[in-house]
């Protein structure tokens, strides 16, 4: 059965679910985007990745024409006709076709687009056995450039970091903020554990705010771990007990070395064990 793409309130086979070359989403990455996950036919949540999109939208000046109920209804709806259970959504919108200049304004039909499939996991054994990383020499961008919490359709900036990562044969990427402090993943974001409290830089060192990311503290606070939102270096990183990303796809990945420094004891170690199996747990409840 063909995969069924919703556009703007209509089903289309995937060979006929087409967009404008002239759409600003296309020609500057105009628009924004979210990814999110569904278990079990429940979609993990829906409400916060709506919130996300809704406000990334609104940031970059982008209305969204349709009401956030109904655009969640629109998501199950997608799910269901592609009798997706367990798989991955992508929301879409575009700020629709245009000039060929910048100028947003005669743009006027966005293009609202839900794309529902299979997900790609990382393999067991990034679980089993952790992930090595590099810091890659792309910074994220400035908060002042473009702010990380817009999900905007550009991704150039992490799109980089990744390509840095995967040439030196790592999965993810450690990206710096302008400051040179230690901001998130390419698409994840990072946490370490040092003598048993929980790090992660906060929301304000240029990072996504991870939905998965806000989850996990909550749940490392319901647990009785101290968990810190704060500046970290790549020293904290290196001298870290335990190091993990968090992320829509990853769900918590440890990690286990980074730019060659072993970190910890050089195995997934037992808060984000413990962490990853409260996830579990509480995205199939
Ligand atoms: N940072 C970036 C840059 C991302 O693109 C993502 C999403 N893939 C994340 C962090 C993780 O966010 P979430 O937990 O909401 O998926």
């Amino acid at each position: 059965m063909a995969l069924k793409i919703w556009i703007n309130g209509e089903l289309f086979d995937k060979e006929n679910a087409k967009i404008s070359v002239f759409d600003h989403g296309l020609l500057y990455g105009d628009g924004v985007f979210e990814g999110l996950r569904s278990y079990s036919g429940n979609v993990f949540k829906l409400d916060e990745h709506m919130d996300r999109f809704y406000e990334s939208a609104a940031s970059i000046l982008l209305n969204v024409p349709i009401e956030k109920a109904e655009l969640a209804k629109a998501i199950k709806l997608t799910l269901a006709e592609n009798n997706i259970v367990d798989g991955y959504v992508r929301l879409i919108i575009t700020r629709g076709s245009g000039t060929l200049g910048l100028d947003p304004e005669p743009c006027s039909n966005p293009q609202i687009i839900i794309i529902a499939d299979k997900i790609k996991l990382y393999p067991q054994e990034f679980y089993d056995n952790g992930l090595e990383i590099i810091t890659a020499s792309t910074i994220r961008n400035h908060p002042n450039a473009l702010n990380s919490r817009v999900k905007s359709l550009n991704y150039l900036n992490n799109i980089m970091g990744k390509v840095e990562g995967t040439q030196a044969g790592c999965a993810e990427a450690l990206m710096l903020n302008h400051n040179g402090d230690v901001a998130e993943c390419t698409a994840d974001n990072i946490f370490l554990v040092k003598n048993g409290v929980i790090s992660t830089p906060s929301v304000d060192a240029g990072i996504l705010a991870g939905i998965t990311r806000d989850t996990v503290i909550e749940i490392a606070k319901e647990t009785g771990y101290a968990v810190s939102e704060c500046t970290l270096s790549r020293h904290d990183v290196y001298v870290s007990d335990e190091c993990f990303l968090t992320g829509t796809a990853a769900e918590i990945a440890p990690i286990v070395k980074v730019d060659q420094r072993v970190i910890g004891t050089g195995i997934p170690g037992k808060v984000t064990k413990d962490l990853h199996a409260k996830f579990h747990a509480l995205v199939r409840s």
